[in-house]
């Protein structure tokens, strides 16, 4: 039996003692208010059994982690129709990078980049009647927690900071893949990322991945092979530029936010959230990268 709480004591001890903790957001000016000290740590395992350390029951912004819950809803509602608005290649390029979405026609590369979530936003609102109540509901079914809200400060926030968000969906749209008006597409994506969750409520959230596309509670969400698609996906695109780097070194599928939580799964048998505030070069929590790949080297635990 391997001593998950053991290793995720360690592992806190190591990060709080780490003197470079790496660099807040600060383009969004509400994330910046972020204490690069705070680190958290939860692991659900298939038995439904959580083990935490640090501050794992604090919230903080989601933010990119929210793409796989909107691309998840997106799939359940559109199939592999969707397949036809945005792509399932990794970028290798900056979350909010221009350049590829123009050579590409406005086909953004994957759903896990800015401008491949702002499609995914764009989907969802022509499919819902009142697209942030009904995502947000989903979120809290799949999670089983009504109390998951969004955090509007850091949605406004961001909105009048969101230049290249604007320019990619205004390129989006030029392309005519953006089906809805720009300002509302973009309203709806920055409620989206503006989601705060603790590390237990992401592992929560997240543990459909792990189990086939059953919630904690067993209700299905979606099918085995959509879980395998999203897996995918995360694995191949979650870490933008870093991608490679994270299945190199971590080895398993996964998602970062600029809020600097990261969750990763493994299928069948765990779902593993960590939360540092401070990112990489990359935009990807530097303690985080460090803290999961301490994890699955010491637990002999990876999908390789
Ligand atoms: N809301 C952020 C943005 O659009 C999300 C980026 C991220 O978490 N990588 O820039």
């Amino acid at each position: 039996m391997i001593d998950f709480q053991n290793i995720l004591n360690t592992i806190v001890e190591e990060a709080k003692s780490e003197k470079n903790k790496g660099v807040v957001a600060s383009y969004i000016p509400e994330l910046a208010k972020a204490d690069k000290n705070k680190f958290g740590v939860s692991l659900l395992d298939n038995k439904g059994k959580k083990y935490s350390a640090g501050n794992s029951n604090e919230q903080f912004s989601i933010q990119s982690i929210s793409k796989v819950l909107s691309l998840s809803m997106a799939f359940k509602i559109l199939g592999d129709d969707l397949w036809h608005r945005v792509g399932v290649e990794p970028s290798g390029d900056p979350y909010n990078h221009l350049s590829l979405l123009e050579m590409e026609n406005g086909i953004p590369r994957n759903p896990l980049i800015n401008a491949g979530a702002i499609v995914i936003a764009d989907v969802l609102i022509s499919q819902l009647k009142d697209p942030k109540k009904e995502f947000l509901k989903y979120v809290q079914q799949i999670a089983n927690d009504s109390s998951i809200t969004f955090d509007k400060s850091v949605a406004v926030s961001e909105k009048k900071t969101g230049f290249r968000n604007y320019a990619a969906a205004n390129l989006i749209k030029s392309f005519g893949n953006l089906h809805n008006d720009v300002d509302e597409v973009l309203d709806f994506y920055f409620h989206q990322c503006s989601l705060i969750m603790s590390c237990q409520q992401l592992v929560d959230t997240f543990y459909l991945f792990v189990n086939r596309g059953n919630c904690l509670q067993n209700h299905a969400y979606l099918s085995l092979q959509q879980v395998k698609r999203i897996n995918a996906i995360m694995l191949t695109s979650g870490f933008y530029d870093e991608a490679g780097e994270f299945a190199f070194k971590v080895g398993l599928p996964g998602k970062s936010g600029v809020g600097g939580g990261i969750v990763a799964i493994l299928p069948d048998k765990f779902c593993l959230a960590t939360w540092s505030p401070g990112l990489n070069k990359k935009g990807n929590s530097k303690l985080g990268m460090q803290a999961l790949e301490k994890f699955t080297t010491r637990s002999n635990l990876s999908i390789f």
